[in-house]
């Protein structure tokens, strides 16, 4: 294999890390998944910035709802426009501070030549992505501003209910049919994304809220960050049907390297073997083809396995993608022509 494909990246929480306004992406932060050095020693290109605005209450403690079968944990409950509209301004004013700091080392993209270049050029690459979009008022006045700030991707429903919608609660084994899906002004969200050209990701809502978003929007169909049900029959991953209907669309879906949506047996562990994350990659190349299928770590949001370390890890799996088959040409899409494609087909420039 090729040493430097860039790996471009649907999603990451690191921005929650940098929520003092005084951390640095460019320091060495131990406890992290990504900081700007080791990201760039291990060719991450960039990728989707979440903006996510936490839940008020600590959750409870979880092994309360876990047993030998499974578990099947309680959403936390729904959060105000207000806090959520002022959490996002904080964690987008950290991506915004990222480039500012560094502008010659990172570029907070709005449009595809913008990204492309900055992949060309070894810029890292900032989407500005809003998970669960409570931060949007019901006159969508919001949404046009943090476009013209720079919002390029949405979310409608992080796993908690709110106006848009409702979302798939953590559950093993279980379908991701677990309820309702989008409202009516979940509808007008896609209607309002897809006339501005913002991305919309299926990410953490239930299968009717995804086939919602699949009848009502005219862009391709995309989760950032869910895996295989066949392989992992946990809620918040991806059936056949759905993961056909995002190829059909000319969709993508980042493989998310959470180690209880990647193991069959759902378990909230991290030695998972390398074996375990390529099998997700390699379903999908072969049930839709290698055009739907990209990376979605969800680093610095979620426990990763043990062999992946860190966004070094990425390095790791390429190599293993490659032993496994992929060719050349393969690798480029899964690692990041497959994100710009999409992008290309979804943003207006
Ligand atoms: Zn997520």
């Amino acid at each position: 294999m090729k040493k430097d494909i860039p790996v471009f990246d649907g999603h990451n929480d690191t921005l929650l890390h940098l929520q003092d306004g005084v951390t640095s992406f460019y320091e060495s932060l131990k406890d992290t998944h990504i900081d700007y050095y080791r990201a760039k020693e291990a060719g991450f290109a960039g990728g989707f910035f979440a903006a996510y605005t936490p839940s008020r209450e600590q959750e409870e403690d979880r092994y309360n709802y876990m047993n030998e079968n499974g578990y099947k944990f309680p959403l936390p409950d729904r959060i105000t426009k207000e806090e959520a509209l002022g959490f996002t301004h904080k964690l987008a004013a950290q991506l915004f501070r990222i480039e500012t700091e560094n502008p010659d080392k990172f570029r907070v993209v709005r449009n595809v030549k913008e990204l492309k270049d900055s992949i060309d050029q070894g810029t890292m690459a900032g989407i500005f992505h809003i998970e669960g979009a409570e931060c949007i008022d019901l006159s969508f006045d919001s949404l046009y501003v943090l476009y013209e700030a720079g919002l390029r991707s949405i979310g409608p429903v992080w796993s908690r209910s709110n106006d848009f919608g409702e979302g798939v609660p953590f559950c093993y084994p279980s379908t991701p049919d677990t309820g309702g899906g989008l409202t009516d002004k979940g509808i007008e969200l896609i209607q309002h994304c897809n006339h501005l050209g913002i991305m919309i990701d299926t990410t953490h809502l239930n299968e009717k809220g995804f086939w919602d978003v699949a009848h009502a929007t005219t862009a391709p169909i995309v989760a950032t960050h869910s895996n295989v049900h066949a392989i992992c029959p946990i809620s918040r991953n991806l059936t056949d049907e759905q993961i056909q209907e995002i190829a059909d669309s000319g969709g993508v879906i980042g493989i998310n390297f959470a180690v209880n949506m990647l193991r069959a047996d759902g378990k909230m562990e991290t030695d998972v073997s390398m074996d375990e994350i390529i099998a997700h990659f390699r379903y999908i190349a072969d049930f839709v083809g290698v055009d739907h299928v990209a990376f979605g770590s969800d680093f610095d949001g979620t426990s990763i396995p043990d062999i992946l370390q860190d966004v070094s890890g990425t390095r790791k799996v390429m190599q293993a993608l490659s032993e496994d088959g992929f060719t050349e040409e393969e690798l480029e899409k899964i690692a990041y022509k497959n994100w710009v494609r999409v992008l290309e087909n979804t943003w207006k420039d």
